[in-house]
This record gives structure tokens, C-alpha cells and sequence, in this order.
């Protein structure tokens, strides 16, 4: 039988040890009842051939199938277990131990899950975001729609009319404290997340999202505590997503900070006019630029919980109109930061 993966179009034989198949087919866990990963779909391809998921990166596909072989594998795109198709190959007119060969493929090849669940990395997570403008709610309620668990919330300031309208809060909210209403949007996505925790309770990743320049003194306390944060600065023309920072892994706020001023010995005093706001109150933030940036922000608070490279960790993306095209800068440690504990350079 033909075991393939089709990768970027062209399809390319699955390496799977055979080993690996044996033991599959004939160790204890062949019994284990298990399902399709979650998301993947069944296509037919033809005859004798199905398609287990459309991500070219991982579907995987199975030819010369017979047709009951075909109906009875095709049960998993409606939930069956494996355990419930082995309750009808009989009737089906399949071989038991064809059906466990094929299981065994699938198995192998990453396209099925076991019955008892892991947990789920997503639902476990406490992330906070700071600063609830037009971005820091696009991202909020994006993480809240990503089904993590928790979404915690701060913002000092009030809704403004520059805050609603499409992918904004609602008119209603103009007046009410930032963060209760984003809390409301929050819920309105996703009627179970939760966006309060018991006291104490440390965050796995904090979202600074600030505008015109990040605070780097106000992400010392989370150095300190050693907690990942997520730099996001709306300028006046585009929005900065990254660093993402691991305390002591990767470069940190100060580390961008003296790169900068290694390259505008005026940086300091540009940054401090910056971090004032400004008398009338936040910048109206562009409404495609805010959705664009929540959502570039929340994919790397999800890459980063579920184990998954992260694109901004040492580094920025830079997102602007109107393409809506990223620029990614990498930002190496700082010499004279000291924040990854190597040693400063002599003056
Ligand atoms: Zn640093």
C-alpha cells in the first residue's frame, strides 16, 4: 500500500520506519481506540484513494483502497473512533487485520489521536494584555477566540468614540472603563474564557501593548519575575510586533533600546518626548492596522504556549499600510545589557 504526504503540491513518500509499523500493528497500544486529530477532514480522491487532512504540510493520503475500505476509513471524518470502525469491518466486508494495518499507517503518519486527550496547553494558559486600544482589543479578543483559557485585561482609560465602530468596542461602551468592556468583548467571543484569576496568580505571558515607544523600565518587573512578554507598539504609520521576550534567552526592551541609541546618539531624549502621551489622550489607531497587529500578536502568543517556534523571539515584525506586508528585523542581545548574564565588555 502507498503511503504519501503531499507537501507543497507535490507528493512525497512519508518515511516512516517500518519498524515503527510493525510495532504498531502488533504492540498493545493497536487496541487503543483513537479518532482524526481535530480539524482534519476525509476527501476522496478517486478511486481507491482518500486524503486525510488539506494542510499540505501534514495531510497524508492512503491509495489502493478498496471500496469498502474506502466507506469504512471514511467513517473518521464523522468522528468514528477506531474502535467503533473495528465493530463493522465484518459487516463491511474488510479484513480485521487490513483495518489495523491501514489504522497503523495513519497512526504512524500523525493523522490520528488518541482517546485520552492531553491537555490542552491553549485552555491551561494565562495570558494578560496591558493597553486596550483598537489593538490590544483586536488581540484580546483574538486570544479569546483562540480558546485561551485566560485573558486578563488592564487598561487605565476610558472608551473613546475614536475606539469604536468595526473591530472597535461598540458605541454603547464610549465613556466605560477600558477594561470592563473589553472584558464584555472578550466574553461575547468566546462565552468561556475567563478574564479574572485568584490573587497571585503569575501570568505565562504578559502583551504590552503601547503606543508610539515600548516602556523598557516597565517591563523590568517582568524580567525580574522571569514572566515571557510580547512587545507591541502602534506608531504613527505602522505597528511593531516584537520582541517577544524570554527573560534571559533572548534580547529585552533595553536591548532595543541601546541598539537604538547605538544608532541615534538622540534616541534617549526622542523616546522620553515619546513615552509622554500626549494631552488629548491616546492616538486614534487604524482600524485594519489594530486588526492585522491583534492578530499577528495573538498567533505569537499561541506559537509561543503551544511549544511552536516563535517568529518574534530576538525579533520585530513590522506591520504597515496599505499592503498590510511584514518587515522582520532581528535584534541580537545587547554587550552592554547584561539582561542574558554575559559578562559586560570593559569600558
Ligand atoms: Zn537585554
Amino acid at each position: 500500500m502507498d503511503i504519501a504526504a503531499t507537501t507543497g503540491g507535490r507528493d512525497t513518500l512519508l518515511s516512516v520506519p517500518e519498524r515503527s509499523l510493525f510495532a504498531a500493528s502488533i504492540g498493545a497500544e493497536r487496541q487503543v481506540a483513537m479518532r482524526l486529530e481535530a480539524g482534519r477532514r476525509v476527501l476522496w480522491r478517486g478511486p481507491g484513494e482518500l486524503q486525510f487532512g488539506s494542510d499540505p504540510r501534514t495531510a497524508v493520503r492512503l491509495t489502493g483502497l478498496s471500496a469498502a475500505e474506502e466507506s469504512v476509513l471514511s467513517r473518521l471524518g464523522d468522528g468514528a473512533t477506531t474502535a467503533e470502525l473495528r465493530t463493522r469491518v465484518r459487516a463491511a466486508g474488510v479484513e480485521g487485520a487490513r483495518l489495523e494495518q491501514l489504522v497503523a499507517d495513519l497512526d504512524a503518519s500523525g493523522a490520528l489521536v488518541g482517546r485520552t486527550f492531553p491537555p490542552d496547553p491553549r485552555a491551561a494558559a494565562v495570558v494578560a494584555v496591558l493597553g486596550l486600544g483598537r489593538t490590544g482589543l483586536a488581540l484580546a479578543r483574538d486570544l479569546a477566540a483562540a480558546r485561551i483559557g485566560t485573558v486578563l485585561l488592564r487598561d487605565e482609560g476610558p472608551v473613546t468614540r475614536d475606539d469604536v465602530g468595526r473591530g472597535g468596542y461598540h458605541p454603547r461602551d464610549i465613556g466605560q472603563a477600558r477594561t470592563a468592556a473589553a472584558a464584555r468583548a472578550c466574553h461575547d467571543t468566546d462565552v468561556r474564557v475567563r478574564t479574572t484569576v485568584p490573587d497571585a496568580t503569575q501570568p505565562d505571558v504578559v502583551v504590552l501593548v503601547e503606543q508610539d515607544v515600548a516602556d523598557p523600565v516597565g517591563a523590568r518587573s517582568l524580567m525580574a519575575a522571569d514572566i515571557d512578554h510580547l512587545s507591541v507598539v502602534v506608531r504613527e504609520k505602522d505597528v511593531v510586533v516584537g520582541p517577544l521576550v524570554r527573560p534571559g534567552a533572548c534580547a529585552c526592551l533595553r536591548c532595543l533600546d541601546l541598539h537604538r541609541c547605538d544608532l541615534d546618539d538622540r534616541w534617549p531624549m526622542v523616546a522620553t518626548q515619546l513615552s509622554v502621551r500626549p494631552r488629548g489622550g491616546p492616538r486614534a489607531e487604524d482600524p485594519l492596522l489594530a486588526v492585522l497587529a491583534g492578530a499577528t500578536a495573538a498567533a505569537q502568543v499561541v506559537a509561543l504556549i503551544e511549544g511552536a517556534p516563535v517568529l518574534t523571539v530576538g525579533a520585530t515584525l513590522e506591520l504597515r499600510l496599505p499592503d498590510g506586508a511584514a518587515r522582520r528585523r532581528e535584534w541580537p542581545v545587547h554587550p552592554q545589557c547584561g539582561c542574558t548574564g554575559l559578562p559586560e565588555p570593559p569600558a
